[in-house]
């Protein structure tokens, strides 16, 4: 401890909402860079090797192979399959020297499948399985709880690749099966929720839901047979005839005009009060398309949530929003228009405050179809997905939700009741989009060109880090599962009496000759009390404490998790810790 490169605080971050976020800065395991950008330090380093250290392990058990690609990609493969725009302002692009365009990759699809083209062209070359666990990019509109929501962090990505929809099947539950061990090593209550829609014909999504209130995501669960769906991204497939070459290549620029949810919500309760209760951002919103008009005679197409419970005008809301005219108008007509649609969507149908708040831009091609306009009125933060994330890649529309608190259980009497999680890891058999879109195809039996089909399946590895940090504290810091923990042994040593450090030197030595990591506390000037509170705070499983009893041979071992303490003797304590 008197060499590690370590700083403990005793005052929570004032921007810390979370027990994760806090205690993590605060132990001393990642320091914040920017917003939703951190800084590992050792300790952080440690726990983060140890969760990779799991996933691999369970990669390697289902025979994935470990690759690495890089995190600055060019722009080529991610226009070809419409990502470069439709990712929105959800990813960071950059331009080189020469004025090439680049991005920062938010996943990695696009590299996976041109890599496999670039290598394999027989059926005899299948099925692969391959991953890698790599730094990502997304402009996230809301980074928050410290690495729970990161605009820069690790995932664990995957990508399969079949001949046949059976082995798509077979890499899919292989996948599955995999991130059920991971997740149960790393200690989640979790809920595995179907994300996908009858609509998607035969394609499979679910996502691994940790069990958490600070979780973004709301689900539904039936306690009677276990049906469990997430209420807010039921995806469908992007339909062929979407005039993605056609499309304005930027998307419009913010103004301090435009409304947010915040002042949405706010002009309800003013202009249209409710009897019952106050307008919350989570209420059920239902887009008004229209086009404003500003005093300074410039236009704007504007698909608008209000509620969607209660007759609100909406002519007489918009006037009470924008400084200009508002012409409700037609959903053909507004589609026909060229420009780009600005949106404002309430942040979940579901759940009593509004925690995002986003607003979003669209461009006109994802209104075609009215499913995506109701989609992102019931969808939520997840719409963002479908212009920012991951999720968009496989099949790129969110429709409205199928299933409801109160609903019936489709599946027998059951009532479907509403729990908040955050997901940790997605499943998704991608079927033939991506191969179709870079045309990778392999010779099949018959020498016939045939296209790949694929699946991919990611994991918020520095997400998980936190998620572990969130379900171990207590009010005195972390206390991290043995599997996790940035070493075995906190080894304290206290007083001023030389005898005590040299006994403690040599227990640290020799347990780190048995095997185990051993944090030896040997700053000498530092009290016993500071010491103690930097050790329940670091949250090492075990703490031996070298001190006052080595008079009589003995050491203190206290257990971090359930606090009891076991007096043991010097000369036992390495069998005793072994
Ligand atoms: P979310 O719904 O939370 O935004 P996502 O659906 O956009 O996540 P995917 O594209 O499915 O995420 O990526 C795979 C995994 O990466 C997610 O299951 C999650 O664990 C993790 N992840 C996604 N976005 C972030 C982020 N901003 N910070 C940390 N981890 C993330
Ligand atoms: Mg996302
Ligand atoms: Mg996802
Ligand atoms: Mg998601």
């Amino acid at each position: 401890m008197s060499t590690l490169f370590v700083r403990t605080l005793r005052e929570d971050p004032a921007d810390a909402e979370v027990a994760s976020h806090k205690l993590l800065v605060r132990a001393g395991y990642i320091r914040r860079a920017a917003p939703g950008i951190y800084s590992w330090l050792p300790l952080g380093l440690r726990v983060l090797g140890k969760v990779e250290g799991i996933i691999r392990e369970e990669m390697a058990a289902i025979g994935s192979q470990e690759v690495h690609f890089p995190a600055l990609l060019p722009r080529e493969p991610y226009e070809a399959t419409g990502r470069w725009t439709e990712y929105g302002d959800g990813i960071f692009r950059l331009k080189d020297r020469k004025g090439d365009d680049y991005l920062l990759g938010p996943t990695h699809e696009e590299m996976f499948t041109l890599l496999v083209k670039d290598l394999y062209g027989s059926y005899k070359d299948l099925p692969l399985s391959i991953y890698q666990i790599q730094t990502k990019y997304r402009d996230e509109a809301r980074p928050r709880a410290g690495l729970l929501r990161g605009r820069e962090f690790i995932m664990k990505d995957s990508y399969s690749f079949d001949v046949t929809d059976e082995g798509l099947e077979k890499s899919y539950a292989a996948h599955r099966a995999a991130y059920v061990k991971i997740f149960d090593r790393l200690g989640f209550e979790y809920v595995i929720v179907s994300a996908h829609s009858g609509a998607m014909g035969g394609s499979a999504s679910e996502e691994f839901l940790a069990k958490t209130d600070v979780g973004e995501d709301t689900y539904v669960e039936c306690k009677a047979c276990g049906y469990a769906a997430n209420v807010e991204a039921v995806h469908v497939p992007v339909p062929e005839a979407l005039p993605y070459d056609d499309a304005p290549a930027a998307h419009a620029e913010d103004t301090p005009d435009t409304p947010t949810i915040d002042t949405l919500v706010a002009h309800l309760n003013a202009h249209f009060p409710r009897e019952d209760r106050q307008w919350t951002g989570a209420d059920t919103l239902k887009n008004v398309l229209g086009v404003v008009t500003y005093p300074d005679g410039r236009q704007e197409r504007l698909a608008i949530g209000v509620p969607g419970d209660r007759e609100v005008d909406a002519k007489r809301l918009e006037a009470a929003l924008y400084p200009g005219e508002f012409e409700p108008m037609d959903e053909a007509t507004l589609k026909s228009h060229p420009d780009l649609v600005r949106g404002y969507i309430g942040p979940e149908v579901l759940g009593e405050e509004s925690k995002t708040g986003i607003r979003y831009l669209v461009d006109p091609r994802v209104v075609e179809g009215s499913r995506w306009v109701s989609g992102a009125n019931v969808a939520g933060q997840h719409s963002i997905d479908l212009v920012a994330g991951r999720d968009f890649s496989a099949d790129g529309v969110i429709e409205a939700a199928e299933v409801r608190p109160g609903d019936p259980c489709p599946n027998g009497d059951g009532e479907l009741t509403a729990a908040r999680g955050m997901e940790m890891g997605h499943v998704f058999a991608l079927g033939r989009k991506f191969a179709d879109a870079l045309d990778l195809k392999v010779l099949d039996e018959n020498g016939k060109l045939v296209t790949v089909t694929m699946g991919s399946y990611g994991v918020g590895v520095t997400r998980a880090v936190a998620a572990v940090a969130e379900y171990n504290n207590d009010d005195l810091g972390l206390a991290w599962p043995r599997n996790v923990a940035p070493y075995d042994i906190h080894l304290v040593a206290t007083g001023k009496d030389s005898a005590v450090f040299e006994a403690a030197a040599k227990l640290a030595e020799e347990l780190e000759a048995a095997g185990i990591d051993v944090l030896y506390d040997d700053r000498p000037k530092v009290s016993p009390g500071v010491k103690f509170k930097d050790a329940e705070l670091i949250g090492v499983p075990t703490i031996v404490t070298v001190g006052k009893g080595l008079v009589e041979g003995k050491v203190e071992v206290k257990d971090r998790h359930s606090g009891e303490r076991t007096e043991v003797a010097l000369a036992d304590a390495v069998g005793h810790l072994t």
